[in-house]
């Protein structure tokens, strides 16, 4: 991406941390265009299509799953990276690798897996995807992982202990420094956030487990309802929610470009280096909006992620994933030759990470299955 398009606190591939094993420039793309190719190119994107996002992937075809879901975060944050003159591809990159450490069954795999790997480590699935990046994806002769920029495995990485930090180099510091990622990556973190709260809005209505009496309490969705009704009483439900959806992303983002153009203007930085240092994200809703979107992703942690309903199946899955990691753990031989040849060389702690790595790759469907060959239910 020519330099000229980007705003001076953009991420800009001229002034890149770069890449850990040193690597000839691409001829007929950007460095950040190549990470992005590189994230669509490997095993574990391609499996986002069948890991549960709210919804497991076979309780309907019409729900998210963590692919659609990425697809979604990165053309909201794209929307807004142009807007902002900041770097498009990367942000694009960050926003489709943002999940791929993701266990099957969303949520509660991860959880049951932390609770498996408590005496060795925990398991984290944002350091997960970072590891996925870095290390796990064997796809290239020369270097292990993907061996992406450093702004990509930046603004990847969203959060991190400090003991973690200590341990991931380069990528870790800012953690210890208390710095900020770049702004892409800050990008990458809220048009996440903005993208579930709406799409499971969507997904929670379709699924018979919210209501649109519920939701007008949401100050969100009822301002939308409010002028959707008034200039549309007909309309049916289905399209109703769409289109209040639709001006509640607009609402959103609108929000968010404009309160980001006011922080950088006040803030004033000048390089990238700049923002790393600014003492808060800049990239950041109103407080108005911000309280309103925190308002509905409260409204749906109680009503959605904790139904009832829902909580059946995280059961479920945390049994599937607790008896799979005790059957790999009894036996490294019943996971398949290139895990257990690994495993082999380790001690009880790297024996559990690629256990945990085994797992963690596993898609809803594949974990599913792998349980009942293994217990026969
Ligand atoms: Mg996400």
């Amino acid at each position: 991406m020519a330099a000229a398009l980007l705003a001076p606190y953009a991420a800009d591939e001229q002034h890149s941390r770069g890449r850990r094993h040193a690597e000839s420039p691409p001829r007929f793309r950007g460095e950040y265009q190549r990470d992005r190719d590189r994230i669509v190119h490997s095993t574990a994107f391609r499996r986002l299509v069948y890991k549960t996002q709210v919804f497991v992937n076979h309780e309907g075809d019409l729900y998210r799953t963590r692919m659609t879901h990425s697809l979604e975060v990165a053309q909201i944050a794209r929307t807004v990276a142009v807007a902002l003159d900041l770097n498009e591809p990367l942000t694009e990159a960050i926003c489709l690798a943002h999940d791929l450490g993701h266990t099957p069954f969303g949520h509660a795999g991860q959880d049951e897996l932390n609770v498996c790997m408590r005496d060795f480590g925990g398991f984290e699935h944002n350091l997960q995807s970072l590891r996925v990046v870095d290390e796990l994806e064997a796809k290239y002769a020369d270097f292990p992982g993907l061996n992406l920029m450093f702004e990509t495995r930046e603004g990847i990485l969203k959060h991190c202990s400090v003991k973690n930090a200590r341990e991931l180099g380069d990528v870790g510091e800012r953690f210890l420094q208390r710095m900020q990622p770049g702004l892409e990556g800050q990008l990458a973190n809220i048009a996440d956030a903005i993208a579930y709260n709406n799409h499971d809005v969507d997904d929670g209505f379709r699924a018979g487990l919210l209501s649109i009496e519920q939701l007008r309490e949401q100050p969100l969705f009822g301002q939308q309802y409010e002028k959707v009704r008034a200039r549309y009483p007909a309309l049916e439900d289905r399209r109703l929610i769409y289109e209040i959806m639709r001006r509640m992303i607009d609402t959103v983002v609108t929000d968010l470009i404009e309160n980001t153009r006011k922080n950088l203007l006040a803030a004033g930085p000048q390089s990238i280096e700049d923002v790393r240092r600014a003492a808060r994200e800049l990239v950041v809703l109103s407080a108005e909006v911000y309280e309103q979107h925190v308002s509905l992703k409260r409204f749906l942690n109680k009503h959605l992620y904790s139904h009832e309903k829902k909580l059946v199946m995280t059961q479920q899955a945390k049994t599937i994933v607790r008896e799979l990691f005790a059957t790999y753990i009894g036996d490294i031989q019943r996971m398949p030759s290139e895990f257990s040849m690994r495993a082999g060389l380790m001690d009880a702690t790297g024996r559990a990470r690629v256990v945990a790595d085994y797992i963690a790759g596993m898609t809803d469907r594949y974990a599913i299955a792998e349980h009942e060959r293994i217990t026969g239910c």
